[in-house]
């Protein structure tokens, strides 16, 4: 199978010396490459920010006249050049694992969030996994990644003047995304079947390019499908369970078929949550079929070689399905792998509820012999969950380890920040970024280039904002009071305090409201006041979300708080990005243990914003007692959390922040801001998740494989075995 693709967007042509400009655009290396992004805006600063900085859009409304005088204007010329350079360097980089050294891994998740305008991600799951994907090109890892393309995307959040949340789809502008047509020998798009759906069911393959590692995206919203079947991968995480199941059996059963069908080798499966656990029973089936292992033989090959990684820290989240709907989908498969039913369904059932029919989170936890929470404590709860399910646990064997979530440096960092770090820590500082000695040079950054980055930031944050306030009120006409709780007043000398997540109760996403009249004395502090900025999207049937969600709106409208508290609609990758590096001040307060990890408090701590939380996710890893605050109970208690939270405003933020002395500039508030990035940003990014990931899991599995390739080949097997799992 060839695996040429194509692009599937027509940019006007390029003058020839510009030629590269389109693979640089189809490759979202430059989202993480401050030239790469300059580049594109040096071009057409107003086209750029008009396109809402996606270059395939500019490229394609861009004259060709200007065009043309780009291909001739020296300057522009030579840093085209240069980029072009450093990206071809990048993409053919030697620098990457061998097989020997690594088995190639095939990392499969529901959602992945890369960039705004691949809008394939509802939260921090997706994130995760897109920084896993960004991390593993920069580091050379041999991986690719299988998802779902969703026409609809998630939800684009409308926010009307009662502060009720409508929702409508965001279609992914297919013609100006960086995603490509996978195509066949004949030049027509790649499809497969989905094996084993009766009737059948096809999804066309696309690919995103990430730096050096490619993802896979299954579409079936193609004309080979019935109406309902095109829908199955229209939108992420609907809400009714049989056509999460559909999902669930075309990204697992489906996502395998591609690898298989594309020859793409990999022998480390790695399942981010249980969505795409199908995936397991198709392995064991493939190992079967063309291996000519035994059932027994099959399941422990795979479980030796998977990787679940579990988010959840209740039961509850999980996907179950019923015993009738699994038979009614898998009765020929379970019969094509040797089992009968009751053994087929053993291994989704949880005891705690053995009725309540097969369990994913379970399947993916019995069938994998690696598995791991996303921090130390999260691994704590996982295992107290999942006990009845688990096999013995010890210090040195936990039965579900823990790799804690790191975030990419180069994506969520300011450029600005970015740049002092490479003058400061010398330019070999993010092949060694992970190395916390390094870290240290920080110390030696003068205050007030610091306080001016981050001032920067917080200019850049509210210029942003007023912006997007700007286009809705001459696009769509809104209301006043809309405008006004959207963040139009919004002040860059004011302390700044930001909670951005999902709009979920175990969040808590109102604590800070719990005692208005006390919050008003602090936000309308005459010389020290203080604003806060949310964001953040309610799951489309999430009603208590939607309705804490009309709280803070409403809060944001009232007088009383004089137009600093803001809600900035529609959270998205772009508003994450200003929001972590234009806040001073980042809060937390989920009810203690429900956040897994929490990745949200990791970028901002990398751009100089203060965590302020409570004891939970990463953050029981991260503080260090001088690096932030942390306040509250456990057990969660909301009256008794609001009081702790509103005292360490009081007495210890807003003292600090306003204690400013020449030049403007706090020095205690800088001291925490070095003392956060030196502490947090090595420990914290994805360069030390992903070597964690190496140590505990790539690795060893690897070490095992080859050990058995090799006294296979020298037993000098005669059985065929085609391509053995490599
Ligand atoms: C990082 C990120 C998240 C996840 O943040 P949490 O701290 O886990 O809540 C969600 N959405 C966006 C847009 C993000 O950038």
């Amino acid at each position: 199978m060839n695996q040429e693709s194509s692009v599937n967007i027509s940019i006007p042509k390029l003058p020839e010396t510009l030629n590269g400009l389109c693979e640089i655009a189809l490759n979202l290396w430059w989202t993480w490459n401050p030239r790469g992004k300059n580049l594109f805006k040096q071009l057409n600063p107003y086209l750029w920010k008009e396109s809402g900085h996606n270059p395939i859009a500019m490229l394609k409304k861009i004259s060709p006249e200007a065009l043309e005088a780009a291909g001739k204007n020296a300057s522009f010329l030579r840093e085209y050049s240069y980029v072009y350079a450093l990206f071809k360097d990048y993409i053919n980089d030697k620098n990457i694992y061998s097989k020997e050294e690594l088995s190639p891994i095939a990392y499969f998740c529901a959602e992945y969030g890369l960039h705004h305008t691949v809008p394939i991600y509802s939260g921090g799951l997706g994130f995760l996994a897109g920084d896993i994907l960004k991390e593993s090109s920069d580091m050379g890892l041999p991986m690719v990644g299988i998802g779902f393309m969703y026409p609809e995307g998630y939800v684009r959040q409308i926010i009307g003047a009662d502060g009720w949340q409508n929702g409508t789809t965001e279609p992914i502008e297919q013609d100006v995304a960086p995603i490509e047509r996978v195509l066949d020998e004949k030049g027509n798009h790649f499809t497969i079947q989905v094996p084993f759906i009766d009737p059948p069911v096809y999804a066309s393959i696309w690919k995103v390019n990430v730096g050096r590692v490619t993802l896979y995206l299954l579409d079936t919203d193609i004309e080979q499908n019935d109406p309902w079947d095109r829908q199955i991968s229209s939108r992420l995480y609907t809400s009714d369970i049989n056509q999460r199941l559909r999902q669930q059996i075309v990204l697992g059963i489906g996502g395998y078929r591609v690898l298989e069908k594309l020859g793409i080798e990999y022998s480390i499966l790695h399942l981010n949550e249980g969505y795409p656990a199908f995936a397991l029973f198709e392995r064991v089936r493939s190992c079967i079929e063309d291996e000519n292992l035994t059932l027994e033989e099959a399941i422990s090959r795979v479980k030796k070689t998977s990787i679940f990684t579990t988010h959840t820290p209740l039961q509850a989240g999980t996907d179950v399905h019923s015993f009738d709907m699994i038979s009614k989908n898998f009765q020929d498969y379970w019969q094509r792998l040797g089992m009968d039913k009751e053994t087929f369904m053993s291994f989704g059932l949880n005891p705690d509820d053995p009725n309540a029919g097969f369990n994913m989170t379970v399947f993916g936890l019995k069938m994998c012999d690696n598995r791991n929470a996303v921090s130390k404590k999260h691994s704590e709860v996982a295992q107290k969950i999942w006990k009845n399910i688990l096999p013995e646990t010890s210090k040195e064997q936990p039965a579900i380890d823990y790799v804690t979530n790191g975030v990419h440096l180069s994506t969520w960092a300011g450029d600005e920040f970015i740049e002092i770090l490479e003058h400061t820590l010398g330019n070999r500082w993010m092949m060694m970024q992970d190395d916390p000695d390094l870290w240290g040079y920080i110390e030696d950054i003068d205050d007030e280039v610091i306080w001016n980055i981050s001032y920067g930031g917080k200019v850049r944050m509210v210029n942003f904002i007023r912006e997007r306030v700007r286009r809705k009120w001459s696009d769509e006409g809104i209301d006043p009071v809309v405008a006004m709780a959207e963040g139009v007043m919004l002040d860059p000398d004011v302390l700044t305090i930001g909670f951005a997540r999902r709009m979920t109760e175990y969040k808590r996403p109102a604590l800070i409201l719990h005692d208005l009249d006390r919050l008003e004395k602090i936000v309308n502090n005459y010389a020290r006041p203080v604003q806060i900025v949310f964001s953040g999207k309610a799951h489309p049937s999430d009603i208590t979300g939607k309705k804490i969600l009309q709280h803070i709106f409403k809060t944001a409208q009232d007088p009383r708080f004089r137009g600093r508290i803001a809600f900035i609609e529609d959270y998205s990758e772009n508003v994450a990005k200003h929001l972590v590096r234009g806040v001073d001040v980042w809060l937390n307060n989920p009810l203690i243990p429900m956040e897994a990890c929490g990745t949200s408090g990791m970028k901002a701590a990398l751009n100089g914003v203060l965590h302020l939380s409570v004891m939970d996710g990463w953050w029981p890893e991260g503080s260090n007692g001088k690096n932030g605050w942390t306040f509250g109970s456990e057990p969660s208690d909301d009256a008794e959390d609001a009081a702790s939270l509103y005292d360490t405003i009081e007495n210890e933020i807003v003292p600090l922040y306003y204690d400013v002395r020449e030049n403007g500039i706090s020095h205690g508030w800088i001291d925490k801001m070095k003392e956060s990035m030196m502490s947090i940003s090595p420990r914290f990014s994805a360069r030390r998740m992903m070597k964690e990931y190496m140590r505990k899991f790539y690795v060893p599995i690897s070490k095992e494989l080859l050990t058995e390739e090799k006294s296979e080949s020298t037993a000098a097997s005669s059985a065929v075995r085609p391509e053995p799992l490599q």
